[in-house]
C-alpha cells in the first residue's frame, strides 16, 4: 500500500489518510462531501486516475494547519470513495465501471499517485492565512 486511507464505519464523511513523508508518517484527518446520486456520470480520482461511476468517487475535504485551519480554510480533492487506490492501481479491486486500461506501468502510476497525494498534503501542510 502507498498509503493508508479509511473511513469511519460509524461516521461515514469521517475520513482519514495516513502516508509515509520525510522519514515520518503524516495523518490527515478529512470530511467526506455527500455523495453523488447520478450513476450516469463518471468520475476520475485525482490521485490514482482510476474512473468511477459519480457516486464511487468522494470530495475529501482537509482542513489546512495553523491559522488558516482555524478559520475554516480547508482544501479538497477527488479520491476514490473507499480511499483504495493503492488496489485499483495494482488491479486488486475494480471499479464497477471499466476503465481503458493505462498505458503507463503500474510502478508509473504509483509514483503519479504519490506525487499527487504529497501535492494535496503539501497544501494542507500550507497556513495562508
Ligand atoms: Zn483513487
Amino acid at each position: 500500500m502507498d498509503f493508508l486511507g479509511w473511513r469511519d464505519p460509524k461516521a461515514p464523511a469521517n475520513a482519514y489518510l495516513v502516508l509515509p513523508r520525510d522519514g515520518k508518517v503524516v495523518g490527515l484527518a478529512m470530511r467526506a462531501a455527500a455523495p453523488h446520486l447520478s450513476q450516469l456520470k463518471r468520475s476520475v480520482c485525482a490521485l490514482c486516475m482510476t474512473t468511477h461511476t459519480a457516486a464511487d468517487v468522494s470530495l475529501f475535504a482537509a482542513r489546512r494547519i495553523g491559522n488558516a485551519g482555524k478559520l475554516g480554510n480547508t482544501v479538497g480533492t477527488y479520491i476514490c470513495a473507499d480511499l483504495a487506490c493503492s488496489l485499483y492501481l495494482r488491479g486488486k479491486r475494480k471499479p464497477s465501471t471499466p476503465s481503458l486500461k493505462p498505458t503507463s506501468t503500474v510502478d508509473e502510476d504509483v509514483a503519479r499517485t504519490v506525487a499527487s497525494l504529497n501535492k494535496f498534503v503539501d497544501e494542507v501542510l500550507t497556513d495562508n492565512a
